[in-house]
């Protein structure tokens, strides 16, 4: 029960350096004859028990002013950075990060997210707040210090967990679009539901998604692949229509078809699952990415065989092809992320192989090179990729990842493949060899590397040159030196 009498003292000055800040702060204010007020997130974050280091201020009149004569009595330990252009100041203090702000009325054109911005009072600003519940002020000038001022009712949503514009939604969500991801993203994070009036406005301006920037868009989105069950937010993206829009690409696993009487099933829904999966067990951003790309090709791979039944060949490799177009477009690194998750993508099917009682230690090996220190993640992804209903059938199958864990580790005690690098190097090769750069040392190269990973010869220097004499002298090649 969320109620104004929990909001003492103590409960919002969340640590003590937040409390020293709130204090000075308050006296800074009072000195200067400026009214001044904690608001937006961090207040809404007090209610929610969400611990937060980042306070926003607004004190009408001017914000920076405020700021510089709290960065001096704060003394050496604060660091001001004043941003003259958007009127902004911000200090930071041990770990503490303090906005400061004029109080703002603002007013928007059709075709900009840029708003017309002139001073305010507190309640213009709040106005301008994107929900109700990130629109609560708490004063704190001394005579009403801790005064909440709450003028849309962001508390009883709170309790009810609701997302609600504080004003006319299809305005709000007109206004500047970002704020519909803004709305899916809390509900998502926070487990709110969005009430139907916003959530209608948001179906129907989805289309002004298209002038907010692709970082923005993605800076919510990966805010919501983070959230503790994404497939909330996902489908609300999707009931809403911004979805298509934003990410096609995933709309496209969309529905389950049926020929010859043979089904498969719908890999959209099937993708949220393992989403939600593996967001249990991890909280890594890219390892969450790899889930939502693991099938990613399927519709581009989709056959169906009388024989076989559905088909989606080597789903996992085109899959991994399609990564760079995704990221490029969406607005994600085009860096070793983007790289980790491909190679999720290209090996997610491979652990299930090694189930096979029969399999050989060279095809464990093999993996364990390929997947390196991301051999984990890639278990954490296959066992999130088990979505049957049938729990009797999970069972099954996480007990073989069990049986496939157990082979991996003993591989890897014998063989210490996982890190491994060939003994024998490019350099090395052209030098024994006195070979220039060429394919003819890159085949030299994989064939020592494929020789040890295959049990052939140990991973050892003396094994690995004899082996590869013999291999170049197939090809009529001498070593010069060993
Ligand atoms: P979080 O800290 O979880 O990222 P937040 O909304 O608390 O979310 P900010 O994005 O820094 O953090 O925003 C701080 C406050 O500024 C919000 O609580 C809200 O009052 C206001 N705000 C932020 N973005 C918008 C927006 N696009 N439209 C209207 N108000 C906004």
């Amino acid at each position: 029960m969320i109620d104004n009498s929990e909001f003492n003292i103590e409960n919002w000055l969340q640590n003590k350096f937040s409390a020293q800040i709130f204090e000075i702060i308050s006296q800074v204010a009072d000195d200067m004859h400026l009214e001044c007020y904690a608001i937006g997130g961090y207040v809404r974050d007090i209610f929610l028990h969400r611990p937060s280091k980042d306070i926003d201020i607004v004190t009408v009149g001017k914000g920076i002013k405020l700021a510089e004569a709290v960065a001096k009595v704060l003394g050496r330990k604060a660091h001001l950075s004043v941003f003259k252009n958007f009127g902004t100041a911000q200090i930071k203090y041990k770990d503490i990060e303090v906005e400061f702000v004029g109080a703002r009325r603002e007013s928007y054109q059709r075709d900009s997210r840029k708003p017309i911005v002139e001073d305010g009072t507190l309640e213009d600003d709040q106005n301008r707040r994107d929900f109700t519940i990130n629109a609560l002020a708490v004063c704190l000038n001394r005579d009403r210090f801790g005064e909440l001022l709450d003028p849309f009712g962001g508390l009883k949503d709170m309790e009810n967990l609701i997302i609600r514009t504080p004003l006319d939604p299809d305005i709000t969500f007109s206004d500047d679009p970002l704020r519909m991801m803004r709305a899916i993203r809390f509900s998502s994070q926070l487990g709110f539901d969005i009430e139907h009036e916003t959530f209608d406005a948001i179906t129907r301006n989805k289309e002004r998604i298209n002038i907010i920037s692709g970082e923005r868009i993605i800076d919510e989105l990966n805010k919501i692949v983070l959230s503790p069950r994404p497939s909330v937010g996902f489908l609300q993206l999707d009931k809403t229509g911004l979805l298509p829009i934003i990410f096609p690409e995933l709309v496209a696993l969309k529905g389950a078809e049926t020929k010859e009487g043979v089904g498969h099933k719908d890999n959209f829904y099937h993708t949220l699952v393992v989403l939600d999966n593996i967001a249990k067990h991890t909280n890594d951003l890219w390892l969450r990415w790899a889930a939502i790309l693991h099938d990613i090709a399927k519709p581009a791979t989709k056959r169906f065989d009388p024989k076989l039944g559905w088909t989606f060949h080597n789903h996992n490799f085109i899959g991994e092809k399609m990564i760079p177009g995704i990221f490029r477009r969406m607005k994600l690194p085009l860096n070793e992320k983007m790289k980790y998750v491909q190679k999720m993508v290209t090996l997610h099917m491979r652990p299930q192989v090694l189930v096979d009682e029969d399999i050989s230690d060279s095809a464990v090996r093999r993996l364990l090179f390929e997947a390196g220190n991301d051999i984990e993640d890639l278990m954490t992804l296959c066992e999130a990729d088990i979505t049957s209903k049938n729990p009797e059938k999970v069972r099954r199958y996480l007990r073989n990842f069990e049986i496939v864990r157990q082979k991996l580790k003993d591989i890897e005690e014998k063989d210490h493949v996982r890190n491994f690098q060939p003994p024998i190097g490019g350099e090395e090769i052209m030098d024994i060899f006195a070979l220039p750069p060429g394919p003819e040392v890159g085949r030299l190269k994989s064939s020592v590397k494929d020789a040890i990973l295959d049990g052939v010869i140990p991973n050892e220097y003396e094994a690995a040159y004899k082996y590869i004499v013999e291999k170049a002298k197939k090809i009529g090649l001498k070593p010069v030196k060993k």
